[in-house]
């Protein structure tokens, strides 16, 4: 977990541009962006993948997914949008 980027960036240890954040999740725009509003949703809590997170922490997540989604639709207005998560490296 000390090693963990996505934990540096909850707590504020690295940079980010943060989209929305709860007492649970943070979501922040990817470094390096595939389309635009490309954003990132992750636990407070570190997980290494979604056979590690909890059912809640999962849940939480997924919650946050659907706000930042609503978020981006009305900020952006695209014609669609992909959620999406890799688990082991043969996912990428
Ligand atoms: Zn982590």
């Amino acid at each position: 977990m000390s090693d963990c980027t996505f934990c540096k960036i909850v707590a504020g240890l690295l940079p980010s541009y943060r989209v929305l954040e709860d007492e649970h999740t943070l979501a922040f725009l990817n470094i390096r962006p595939v389309s635009p509003g490309h954003t990132l949703v992750v636990p407070r809590v570190h997980a290494r993948d979604v056979w590690e997170i909890s059912e809640v922490s999962h849940g939480e997540v997924a919650d946050m997914v659907h706000r930042v989604a609503a978020l981006l639709k009305t900020a952006l207005a695209p014609e669609g949008v992909n959620v999406k998560h890799n688990t082991g490296e043969a996912a990428g």
